[in-house]
């Protein structure tokens, strides 16, 4: 997925997990695994006596959830050669066609949040941002001509994927549409391991892919997870810790993954709207939901609309949010009414 100066980040970001993880108590059931997946690292922090004592249990489920994670990739990648989502782009076809359930469960909850966002977040949005240099494709330039930009904008819409649940099957209007899952995906992923964790019997654990995140159950200490949100500066800095209450919080930021051309900053967030990277104050968005699918695709909306349509698209949905706004003055917070309540600082 998305690869560029993500890693310096997910570290910073699982520094603090670790830390918020690591005051004294009963550690002597708490099992942790991590890896890497999706072009960034996941961590995992199961707490269960039995699998904290079975090497070989340990083992095994690391293993299980490496071949789910490769699975997911094997869908949703659009890095990956071979994955569904690259047969899908490049196919010359606009009839229907094949998918994994997964895959169209995450087009159906992508397309619903779309619908709600006005179509902030389009899963069409792939052309352009391969076009601005966020994709799979080698562009040097950066800066794309207008021209580019009109005929890739003009490929932008999300209404031109149709999706059939029972049939497991899509389908684009326009051959050169070109979907790219990269703003839900790592969300879908934290959603299929807590899944399967809690399959296996499981009730207190803790998953997180690149900063997304979703908590079941208590910690090694008995209480709820805590999971700290970074100041968007790129330091160590925690702007605000929350507890999760068997739920998913997932951030987006435009101090993550961008590049910079004569002093101005090109966001890998893409407004449909303009075809053109976010250019706006929000630096970063935390969305809190029970599933982390969701809270990732709200959270990429949220910050291609912005401070003010963020928010209000926030309110509107009842959403416990935290967006951290650029001023002259600093950062400054805005939280929704709902976020309030989950906060402890
Ligand atoms: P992060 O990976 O930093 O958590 P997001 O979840 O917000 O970020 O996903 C950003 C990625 O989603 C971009 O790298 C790009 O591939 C894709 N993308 C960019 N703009 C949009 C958009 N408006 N709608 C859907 N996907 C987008
Ligand atoms: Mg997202």
């Amino acid at each position: 997925m998305v690869y560029k100066l993500k890693l310096i980040n997910t570290l910073l970001f699982l520094t603090l997990l670790f830390l918020l993880g690591c005051s004294p108590g009963n550690k002597n059931n708490l099992v942790e695994f991590s890896g890497s997946t999706m072009g960034t690292t996941y961590s995992i922090k199961v707490i269960d006596e039995n699998l904290f004592q079975s090497k070989l249990k340990k083992e095994s489920l690391k293993s299980t959830i490496d071949s789910l994670l490769s699975g997911v990739n094997n869908q949703m990648s659009t890095w990956q050669k071979d994955s569904e989502i690259t047969l899908f782009n490049a196919s010359k076809n606009t009839d229907w066609f094949n998918v994994s359930n997964d895959f169209v469960y995450v087009i159906e909850e992508a397309q619903k949040i779309s619908e709600a966002s006005n179509g902030a977040l389009d899963i069409t949005v792939g052309q352009l941002v391969n076009l601005w240099g966020f994709g799979p494709t080698i562009n040097d330039d950066n800066i794309p001509s207008d021209e580019l930009l009109k005929k890739a904008k003009s490929l932008c819409n999300y209404k031109m994927i149709l999706f059939d649940k029972e049939k497991a099957s899509i389908r684009k209007e326009l051959e050169d549409v070109y979907i790219d899952l990269s703003s839900i995906a790592k969300g879908f992923g934290v959603d299929k391991i807590s899944n399967y964790i809690k399959g296996s019997g499981y009730n207190n654990f803790l998953v997180e892919i690149g900063g997304e995140v979703r908590a079941s159950g208590k910690n090694h200490l008995n209480e709820l997870w805590k999971i700290g949100i970074s100041v968007p500066d790129g330091s160590f800095d925690i702007q605000k810790i929350i507890s999760l209450d068997n739920a998913a919080v997932a951030t987006s930021g435009d101090y993550r993954n961008y590049f910079e051309k004569n002093g101005i900053r090109y966001s890998h967030t893409i407004d449909p709207r303009t075809g053109r990277p976010i250019n706006h104050s929000l630096a970063s968005v935390s969305v809190v939901y029970d599933n982390c699918t969701a809270a990732d695709g709200f959270a990429t909306a949220i910050e291609v609309l912005g401070p003010e349509e963020g928010y209000k698209l926030a309110l509107k949905e009842k959403l416990p949010v935290l967006l951290i706004v650029k001023t002259d003055k600093g950062f400054i917070e805005k939280m929704t009414p709902e976020f309030k309540k989950l906060f402890k600082n």
